[in-house]
């Protein structure tokens, strides 16, 4: 077991994206006091020297490795190859780089949990993995996710690495990307009735609001990763979900209440549906975490509306 010390060196790549600033918040609020939080500014993982130069000069005890190309369904539809050679490509750099020259480094790795088949028995437990036909919409990203994984299982295989593998559900919070095109559902919606009730306009979701989706607040996503870093040190790939979601209308009538706003609501249904459900079992999660408990969509929402808007 490896000890996550409060002076540990403690790397995060993907320190400013949304799950990367929940971590290094959480960090520094739990009084860990020696972390790195390294943005694609300060290091470009697609370039292997970059990333081989880092390790070598830092050899970080603990390593997140949080950084990637993320986008909602439209982005990944219409760019499916970046997703795909971007994800890949920087997972398989940090791997072989720890491997050459940082191995003592102990490494909590992110997946998704659209690495899962399209269709599964609902809640999804971590047994799915690999056992049926993926979701076309995020296909790339998914592929690249599962690369990340088996290089997880393969590295410490073959090479001894101490590696974690975590598949965080759909996340929200502070420091979201609200890109209306871009981003993901649920800063989509909350900027969309945020705006319309500033200009009392109609409001245009995709689809056909049917789909199911879960909501993880970024921050609870966070302490979890810190805690298996910390407690974990299995080879069994982990759900961090929620158990519980909502269909895209539910998630719109929750907003409309918090913003105590009613727009006019269009369904442009040329936009895809998507995965229809993917509720995670997090059994699992709970067996190792019995404390966790995800806060509700609503009180994350607060918060995000008093942060970013
Ligand atoms: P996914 O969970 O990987 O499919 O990605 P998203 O977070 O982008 O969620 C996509 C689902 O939300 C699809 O069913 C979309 O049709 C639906 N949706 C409804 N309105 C929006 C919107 O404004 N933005 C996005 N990204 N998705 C929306």
């Amino acid at each position: 077991m490896i000890i996550l010390e409060k002076n540990s060196k403690i790397t995060v790549f993907g320190g400013t994206g949304l799950l990367g600033s929940a971590i290094v918040k959480r960090l520094k609020a739990k009084g860990y006091q020696n972390i790195d939080s390294i943005s694609s500014k300060e290091i470009n993982l697609l370039e292997k020297k970059e990333v081989e130069e880092y390790l070598k000069n830092q050899q970080p005890d603990q390593l997140f490795m949080v950084a990637g190309h993320v986008g909602g369904i439209y982005s990944n539809m219409k760019r499916g190859a970046d997703f795909l050679y971007k994800n890949t490509t920087m997972a398989l750099n940090v791997f072989e780089s720890i491997k050459n020259y940082s191995k003592n480094t102990k490494i909590l790795f992110t997946g998704s949990t659209c690495i899962y088949p399209k269709e599964n028995p609902q809640p999804i437990n971590e047994d799915r993995f690999l056992a049926g036909k993926l979701e076309k919409t995020n296909i790339g990203y998914a592929i690249a996710k599962i690369t990340g994984i088996i290089a997880s299982e393969l590295y410490t295989k073959q090479y001894g690495l101490k590696t974690i593998a975590v598949m965080p559900t759909n996340l929200y919070g502070p420091n979201d990307n609200y890109d209306l095109e871009n981003g993901h559902m649920i800063p989509g919606l909350i900027k969309k009735f945020y705006d319309a009730k500033q200009n009392n306009n109609t409001i245009t979701l995709w689809g056909s609001g049917k789909p199911r989706r879960e909501a993880l607040f970024s921050e609870d996503c966070a302490d979890v990763c810190i805690y298996l870093m910390k407690n974990y040190d299995g080879s069994e790939i982990i759900n961090i979900g929620t158990g519980f979601d909502y269909s895209i209308t539910e998630f719109a009538d929750k907003i409309k209440k918090v913003l105590d706003f009613e727009p006019k609501i269009e369904w442009d249904t040329s936009k895809p549906d998507g995965t229809f459900e993917k509720r995670t079992d997090i059994t699992r999660l709970k067996k190792i975490m019995p404390e966790y408990k995800p806060r509700s969509f609503e009180e994350g929402l607060k918060i995000v509306l008093e942060y970013d808007f």
